[in-house]
């Protein structure tokens, strides 16, 4: 679900991204993480690390960093999705340190949809619109 090009944007002014919904890294032997880019997901997290991606996995050496944008300054970076219902919460904006990040790659249902209007946060640099995401291509 996390898959795909999303975008972000704002109906008021300019403000917009566009990213992948999510990267993979993989833990190297030494604690760092390296990013391994789609397609070849699979076979740079091998070849960086010299396992198979099946033992990767079992040693919770695959990680899904969502792209998130700060609703302070507006900066987009990737970030650990936490397992609570609000999953930006916990980590803060590497660029200014702000608590709030919004999701970029989150499908509204149809109740969301209806909602979305009122639900969504304001925009961080004009602080009048409220932001729009969508998928622009599936994974
Ligand atoms: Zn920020
Ligand atoms: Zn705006």
């Amino acid at each position: 679900m996390l898959s795909g090009t999303w975008r972000v944007s704002c109906p008021e002014c300019s403000y917009e991204h566009q990213s992948a919904g999510a990267i993979t890294m993989v833990v190297r032997d030494d604690g760092t993480e390296a990013i391994c880019p789609e397609p070849d997901t699979l076979r740079i997290a091998e070849e960086t690390t010299g396992k198979r991606w099946g033992e990767l996995e079992v040693a919770g050496r695959i990680r899904k960093r969502a792209a998130q944008v700060c609703l302070s300054c507006g900066a987009l970076d990737f970030y650990p999705l936490a397992p609570s219902a609000r999953p930006s919460q916990g980590y803060a904006c590497r660029s200014c340190g702000h608590p709030r990040l919004f999701v970029l790659a989150e499908k509204t249902g149809l109740l969301g949809a209806l909602f979305a209007g009122f639900l969504a946060p304001r925009c961080p640099i004009c602080k009048e619109g409220r932001l729009q995401r969508s998928c622009v291509s599936p994974g």
